[in-house]
């Protein structure tokens, strides 16, 4: 009731500005419709940056400066502004009421490659309580805004352009001057300019498309054949390699939903078993970290050589995992249950597609499941004549977690998760749903580990994911939840397991001792006997943020190791 009755009671203000702010109105209420008009754009602006900061204080100035003066035209660039501004607003508003953030580079990257399945998993998410009202006050200050014309004089509209211009040239000075590192990388690309701004609800929806396309543009050509400095390696040398390796990616797959790092409730216990089982040949390695909260951003960088302080096409020119297995002999294989091939280019089937063989769909029509993918892999194994290098990309804990490939989770890992519930124990459904979809992603591991080992003996099987999850609320969130959303499983299985649990840790950074899965590839050719040298980005800990930028983790973040072992280097 409240909301409908202030939603009327504004509709019933605005309605008066049909008198289109003539000279006779009342000062207050035009200052009302004034403030109103403004509030959708300027409010936001409060949830996501520092009140205290002086940039807050600019980006404020920068959007009412935009609103104001696109209140003051008439006809039909008014309409064209309005209507711009008011896409963008609507955009970003949306953006924060379900990621907490306004439209980011990686989000709006998610979303033009995404698959219908993914955008109904995120239906789930929502949580309309919260989005419904919001919508409704936004639309009620959109309506003041469109309705509000401010009478200006031509010059008094030309000065106040001329004040915006200058405010928006003010921040770039500021950088060139004072910012050596930003001052480098303008220098380097034009496009930075306007990675420097940080996004408004006024042109949020333009600067992220901008920058999207301009990142998809720069990202056409394929990966090159270079090697990065700190990978010297021969690659004729290469002896005593494993016969096969298997390595799966899971999906939204958090490190503390696996009882191998100590949760009670024991979602994997398949795994469990072989990992007390099979010590000395079955590795589970803690601190291991995604290079980013999104598949996008993260699985490309697993297998590439970029690193997390770079954007995914500065590292084109460099090989990549793939292809250097293909050069040691290995036949290639990416095998996936996710949307490969979208409308939208993306980097993991540019790097799904440098294996010579790529299975993303059933051959005949048939369903397309975790499991069907996972039994690929075997008979990838079974029918071939050289050793086999191959990857599998689960669907994993993706949500809707109560649905994988668009069937039912079976209700006998629901019932597994049941009965070890303590009667007193408070478990939500999502949480539910989430541990039961990690039960059966342990049944699909068991039986692929099963059939990989039984083909043969001497492989090397290794499982990560590609990024965590905040149950119930998803990944690439604004603020990222640092350790939620970025720890991650990891294990390693075979006679080169421990080989790879020192090679990572020789890739730990100083003052957390994480592992930055950026690294794989280097920690692969190591563990496969190659002498690689730790790159000096490895020493402090960064992650690709889903906005597009580098960054640190906050000084007061301290992680929880389930394994207090050794994590020195012993090279
Ligand atoms: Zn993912």
């Amino acid at each position: 009731m409240g909301v409908v009755g202030m939603q009327h009671a504004k509709q019933l203000l605005c309605s008066n500005s049909h008198m289109a702010w003539t000279m006779n109105t009342f000062p207050l209420s035009r200052i009302l419709f004034v403030l109103i008009g403004l509030s959708p754009f300027l409010v936001p602006l409060v949830f996501v940056m520092p009140i205290s900061s002086p940039f807050t204080l600019y980006y404020m100035l920068v959007s009412a400066s935009f609103i104001l003066l696109s209140m003051s035209f008439t006809g039909w660039l008014s309409a064209l502004l309005k209507i711009l501004l008011s896409l963008s607003c609507l955009a970003s508003i949306l953006s924060l009421v379900i990621s907490g953030g306004f439209l980011a580079t990686g989000a709006m990257h998610s979303i033009l490659l995404t698959n219908p399945d993914e955008v109904t998993g995120y239906f789930q998410l929502i949580d309309w309580r919260i989005l419904l009202p919001t919508m409704m006050l936004t639309l009620g200050g959109l309506y003041c805004f469109w309705h509000t014309h401010i009478p200006l004089t031509n010059l008094t509209k030309a000065m106040a352009s001329l004040f915006l211009l200058v405010l928006l040239c003010a921040l770039p000075v500021f950088k060139w001057m004072f910012d050596a590192e930003e001052k480098r990388l303008i220098q380097q690309d034009k496009m930075h300019l306007i990675y420097l701004y940080q996004d408004v609800p006024a042109y949020n929806l333009y600067r992220v498309a901008s920058l999207t396309f301009y990142e998809r543009f720069k990202s056409h050509i394929q990966y090159g054949n270079e090697l990065p400095k700190h990978v010297q390696i021969d690659i004729a040398d290469t002896e005593n390699l494993p016969q096969n390796i298997v390595i799966v990616i899971g999906e939204s797959s958090r490190r503390d939903a696996y009882s191998m790092y100590g949760n009670p409730i024991d979602a994997s216990p398949q795994l469990m078993l072989r990992h007390t089982s099979q010590p000395n040949t079955f590795s589970v390695i803690d601190g291991v970290f995604a290079p980013a909260p999104n598949t996008r951003e993260s699985v490309p960088r697993s297998f590439s050589f970029v690193s997390t302080d770079e954007r995914l096409y500065q590292g084109l020119t460099y090989t990549n995992i793939i292809n250097l297995a293909r050069t040691m002999g290995y036949q290639t294989s990416w095998i996936t249950t996710q949307a490969l091939y979208t409308r939208w280019d993306s980097f993991t089937a540019k790097v799904a597609t440098s294996a010579e063989r790529v299975f993303h769909k059933s051959e005949h029509g048939q369903p397309w499941h975790d499991r069907d993918a996972a039994n690929k892999v075997s008979d990838v194994l079974k029918h071939n004549q050289q050793p086999q290098f191959i990857v599998l990309h689960l669907s994993g804990e993706h949500a809707d977690y109560a649905i994988r490939n668009g069937e039912t989770v079976p209700s006998h890992h629901r019932q597994a998760i049941v009965q070890q519930i303590p009667n007193n124990a408070l478990l939500s459904q999502a949480e539910l749903s989430y541990f039961s979809s990690v039960h059966l992603t342990d049944t699909i591991l068991d039986g692929l580990i099963r059939e990989v080992f039984a083909d043969e003996q001497d492989s090397l099987f290794v499982y990560f994911s590609d990024h965590g999850e905040v149950i119930g609320k998803g990944h690439g969130l604004q603020p990222i939840q640092i350790e939620d959303e970025l720890a991650i499983p990891y294990f390693a299985i075979g006679r080169l397991a421990k080989n790879m649990t020192r090679a990572i840790d020789c890739y730990r950074d100083n003052k957390h001792h994480l592992f930055n899965n950026a690294h794989f590839p280097e920690v692969l050719l190591t563990t496969l006997g190659m002498k690689v040298e730790p790159p000096e980005q490895v020493k402090h800990f960064t992650y690709y943020s889903i906005k597009g930028e580098t960054r640190s983790l906050p000084d007061d973040f301290s992680f929880n190791f389930h394994y207090q072992k050794e994590r020195q280097c012993e090279q």
